[in-house]
Parts: C-alpha cells; structure tokens; sequence
C-alpha cells in the first residue's frame, strides 16, 4: 500500500505527552495545578500581565529539556516521503511545543500558536503595537521591546488563549477539503474546534484514521484506529502506509 497522496495530520498532547511535556486538561495536567481563566485567557493578562508572562516564560524555559520522540520522528518522516512521493501531508498541531520542528518536521501548522514565538499586540486594544511576530527564546516582560516597532508593554505569547480564535482555520478548512486521509494523533476529541475536524472530513468522504492512546470521544467517527503510546502506534502506523514493515 502506497502512502495516500494527500494527507492532513492533526496532532495534540499524546504526542508531547511521550517526551515529557506536561499535558494541560489530564488530572496531573497544568490546568490542575493553575487557573487557566488567569493564566491563559486576555483577561487574566490584562489583569496581571505578570503572571502570565511568569506562567509562560517558565514553559518556554522548558523547551530545551524535552526532546522530540519516536512519534514526532515518525511523522516528519511520513511527511517527507509523502513529498518524495508527489503527495503531501500538512502537519497541524495543537501542541505550543517546538518538537515536530525539532524532529525534522518542515511546515508545521500551529493553531493554538507556538510558545517559540512572541507577538506585538500593544497593551490594550488601541494602543501602540505594530502585530510583528518574533522567534523568541528569552523570557518575555513588561518591560520587553518589540524588536520592530520598539514598543513596550504589548510583547505577549504568541500562542491562542482561551476566548480566542485558533489560527489557520481556513487554510486547514481547505486542506481538509482537499485532502484524501486524515490522520488525527494523540487528541482527546473534547476540544473544539479541532475536534470537529473528523466531522468535516467524514462529511467530504475523506478517510479518517485515529491514533490515540485510548479510543477518544470522537472514536466511532473514524475510519479506523490504533490505540497505545504515540511513540509506538506512530512509528507502526508509517511503516505500514509506506509499505516497509
Ligand atoms: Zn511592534
């Protein structure tokens, strides 16, 4: 069996979950530990903007102890055969992590955004704040200047906060569209709108395949799935649609 000639891949926290990466909504996960309506939403950061910065700073910081794992590795290269090959497989993420990057992955969609990246939004709506988008590796403040416009004040994560849109969504709309599998690793299907993701393709006959640690909520929507760790199933996945078992 040849590899589908195009392919979209959602990954979420079962992915990272098998490098370390603390997950956010299981019972040890980060949302246990911290309130994410201060923490994680433009309301808690207009409140106490150190916090968050704190808060985020602190994952960031964490980047560099964790390291991409079988799973990520198999991915990036399914990717990069399903090129050599004359398809493609986009890669969309939930994750903030900067792994699949690190595996090798080359175009990685990040719609909750990346915890590597940080953004000019000016303090308040109306303020000054040019909307630059930066790789970032240090530590973020109050008192950190956006390297394009020289503002301070409105540097933020560049990632998607709770009452917040997800981004790309029209470009995976349309990669949904066009695509003849999709693949969805390692998410709970509790988490709109990428859990509504399977619904969209499912309803545009698109063949849809889950692997996951354990049947999700959206498991009787697909096609077909494997269940155990992402750095076992992934791997086993790639070696049987590209036929090198
Ligand atoms: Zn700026």
């Amino acid at each position: 069996m040849s590899a589908p000639p195009r392919t979209v891949i959602l990954t979420g926290a079962g992915v990272s979950a098998d490098s370390g990466v603390a997950t956010f909504r299981d019972p040890q996960g980060v949302w246990a530990q911290y309130d994410h309506r201060e923490v994680a939403t433009p309301q808690g950061f207009a409140a106490n903007p150190r916090l968050v910065h704190e808060f985020y700073n602190a994952r960031r910081r964490g980047l560099p102890e964790v390291a991409p794992n079988l799973a990520h590795e198999a991915i990036a290269r399914f990717q990069a055969e399903a090129a050599a090959r004359g398809g493609s497989a986009i890669l969309v993420t939930q994750n903030v992590d900067d792994l699949h990057e690190r595996a090798g992955s080359e175009q990685v969609w990040h719609m909750h955004g990346e915890l590597a990246k940080a953004r000019c939004d000016g303090p308040e709506p109306g303020t000054p704040g040019c909307g630059a988008i930066h790789p970032w590796t240090d530590d973020l403040g109050l008192e950190t200047a956006c390297p394009a416009c020289g503002a301070t004040g409105g540097m933020r994560p560049h990632v998607v906060w709770f009452g917040e849109m997800p981004m790309l969504m029209e470009e995976i709309e349309a990669a949904l569209a066009a695509a003849d599998c999709f693949v969805s690793i390692g998410t709970s299907g509790s988490v709109y709108p990428a859990a509504g993701f399977v619904h969209a393709a499912r309803a545009m006959g698109v063949k849809c395949v889950e692997l996951n640690l354990e049947p999700s909520e959206n498991a009787y929507a697909f096609d077909d799935g494997r269940y155990g760790r992402a750095s076992d199933v992934v791997p086993a996945w790639v070696r049987e649609v590209l036929g090198d078992s």
